[in-house]
């Protein structure tokens, strides 16, 4: 609508951000509704904003392939982002609350609106001069869609790829043409893909954008030109903005960045910081004002929380801020994003002592949930793999304060520890790294044997080459070049989840498995996942018949169901290393991590 828009004046560039915020009235009818639109509006879609009833785990649903016959019902239940009274969003993801903040110290409240992507009409209008999108996963290219998609789709997007399609056809956006700002966790598959243009984005923002964001609005705004891609700059503590708003689960930050060095991972490469007590607690406050029964703690370990040299953990300080977040007037449950296995070994006290802050506030509880025999602490943890030689390779920080040398023992004992504590940990491992031969599939398979029994939920994963990664240069294996052990993998993975958690229901996945593989999977992948479909249904004796094959005929020593565990796997503990802050290791002291020892 030119005409429209030269009777107010937009189509001439304002000379600064006082006349470009001045072009029209911003209020019009008095009920909130901003007429002519916000000047800024910042979004995302259904999924990324929904609290799915304070079920973290429900948020997952999203990246399953939207021919799913659970799209509709998943849409109509769980999608259900909750507005304020006048149009806003009132959970959205932290990150675009850091955005919000970032804006809100130069903008006004109503020159930044924060709406869901089903409200984008109401609020861009001839006024509005930049949409900020952020988005998780904007192509389906991220670990969990990727690896689930290929195993249950036809080949269709996944729910919130579609999301992310149906935000450009909303007609607000296509009339009056803001400027589109991207960013978020998965704006890097645009840039990669070389997307950009296609979805008419004008700036994909890469990494932290605390230093660069407000800098690249105020240009879009004043109708300046603004960069294709805009690079994130590590911030400092200081720059790191308090929300306003709050955000979706309640997600306030414990810490930001790693500094294990895992190659394949993303918030290593961020500085690393671990918030203040105070800054915390004013984040859970903002948060539960505005409605939040949950708080959840996302860092990519809670156990670095002021961490001491050499990835020691500080006890007295995580139990101090759990404490903080927790016993904060108005927090119903307490969530945990991330956690590591290393620690714990190191210091097992830190469990016994917050897990009676925690359990407290779990939302896994049979009040909840009645399927849950008892209540639980969840927290994802990345196992990854069980081979030696690849964890050195891509990943020797993980086990840090400890050598790696021992990874499959550190990790089954840490997993006895979690689970003694009350701690059921969803555990992510990965097939398809750069490299990986048939025998590191197998020490993978073999550790898995070792954690039978544990009470964990595994999630097997297809590795995938993020770009924001060390080893972003690699490829990814399709799903039809998986090995007969990397089936395997999968389908024990699952085997042992249908084991502790499906209990219950063992005969009815039984039937489902084998109808699946009847009437879709054969015809998809063909008869070489029969007999992992058979091991998920439970028929007795896969393992060894599986096994069996992949070691070319059952090699008792290999066969560790049928005799006993494999002495290779039982080697002696070495060593301990600790990295010096250059990140050279040096030799430190010697800690048990033989699972048997554990007391
Ligand atoms: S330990 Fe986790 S967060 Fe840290 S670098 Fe490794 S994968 Fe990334």
């Amino acid at each position: 609508m030119p005409i429209m828009e030269d009777s107010i004046g937009l189509m001439s560039k304002p000379k600064n951000l006082k006349e470009a915020q001045g072009k029209t009235p911003r209020t019009v009818n008095g009920k909130g509704d901003l007429g002519g639109g916000a000047l800024i509006v910042l979004t995302a879609s259904p999924s990324e904003i929904s609290n799915y009833d304070w079920n973290t785990f429900t948020a997952f649903l999203s990246a399953f392939p939207s021919a799913s016959i659970f799209h509709d019902q998943m849409v109509r239940e769980f999608f259900t982002p909750e507005d304020w009274p006048n149009g806003r969003a009132k959970y959205v993801p932290n990150g675009l609350r850091k955005v919000e903040a970032i804006l809100l110290k130069e903008f006004p409240e109503e020159d930044v609106v924060v709406c869901h992507t089903r409200s984008l009409d109401r609020f861009v209008g001839p006024r509005t001069k930049v949409v900020g999108i952020t988005s998780m996963n904007p192509l389906g290219l991220a670990y969990v869609d990727t690896t689930y998609s290929s195993i249950f789709g036809f080949g269709e997007k996944s729910i919130n790829s579609v999301e992310f399609d149906e935000i450009f056809r909303t007609k607000a956006l296509r009339k009056y043409k803001p400027k589109i700002f991207l960013g978020g966790g998965g704006s890097w598959q645009i840039d990669k893909a070389k997307r950009r243009k296609k979805y008419g984005i004008d700036t994909v923002f890469l990494g932290e954008s605390e230093l660069t964001a407000l800098e690249t609005f105020k240009a879009a705004v004043e109708g300046r030109p603004v960069p294709k891609v805009v690079e994130g700059v590590r911030p400092q503590f200081e720059d790191i903005p308090h929300v306003r708003h709050a955000s979706t689960y309640g997600v306030i930050e414990l810490t930001r960045g790693c500094g294990r060095n895992c190659k394949f991972c993303s918030p290593t490469m961020r500085r690393k910081v671990s918030f203040p007590v105070d800054f915390i607690e004013k984040e859970v406050e903002v948060n539960v004002s505005e409605g939040s029964r949950m708080i959840f703690v996302n860092s990519e370990d809670i156990f670095l929380y002021k961490s001491h040299p050499g990835f020691r953990p500080n006890r007295p300080a995580i139990v101090e801020v759990f404490k903080a977040i927790a016993e904060h007037p108005g927090v119903d449950f307490v969530q945990l994003s991330h956690a590591s296995l290393a620690p714990i070994v190191y210091d097992p006290k830190i469990l016994e002592e917050l897990t009676p802050i925690l359990m407290e506030k779990t939302r896994w509880d049979p009040k909840f949930y009645k399927w849950y025999r008892n209540k639980f602490i969840s927290v994802e943890v990345g196992v990854e793999t069980g081979s030696v030689r690849l964890m050195k390779k891509y990943m020797k920080g993980k086990a840090l304060p400890y050598s790696v040398d021992n990874w499959p023992e550190l990790v089954v004992q840490a997993m006895g520890i979690y689970n003694d504590n009350g701690w059921y940990p969803l555990a992510t491992l990965m097939t398809g790294l750069p490299d990986e031969t048939e025998k590191d599939t197998i020490a993978t398979l073999e550790m898995l044997d070792e954690l039978k029994n544990a009470k964990v939920f595994f999630v097997p994963l297809l590795f995938i080459p993020l770009e924001d990664c060390l080893l972003k240069g690699h490829n990814r294996v399709p799903l039809d070049h998986l090995n007969e052990a990397q089936w395997d993998f999968i389908a024990t993975c699952w085997k042992y989840n249908i084991d502790f958690w499906g209990s219950d229901h063992r005969w009815k996945i039984a039937l489902g498995s084998l109808l699946a593989y009847a009437f879709y999977f054969r015809w998809k992948h063909g008869r070489r996942i029969r007999l992992p479909m058979m091991k998920i249904a439970g028929f007795p004796d896969m393992n060894k018949i599986i096994r069996s094959r992949i070691y070319g005929g059952c090699e008792p020593s290999m066969c560790r169901s049928a005799s006993g565990p494999d002495k290779a796997l039982e080697a002696d503990v070495e060593g301990a290393i600790e990295y010096e802050k250059d990140g050279e290791p040096a030799q430190e002291e010697k800690k048990d991590t033989d699972p048997r020892n554990r007391k």
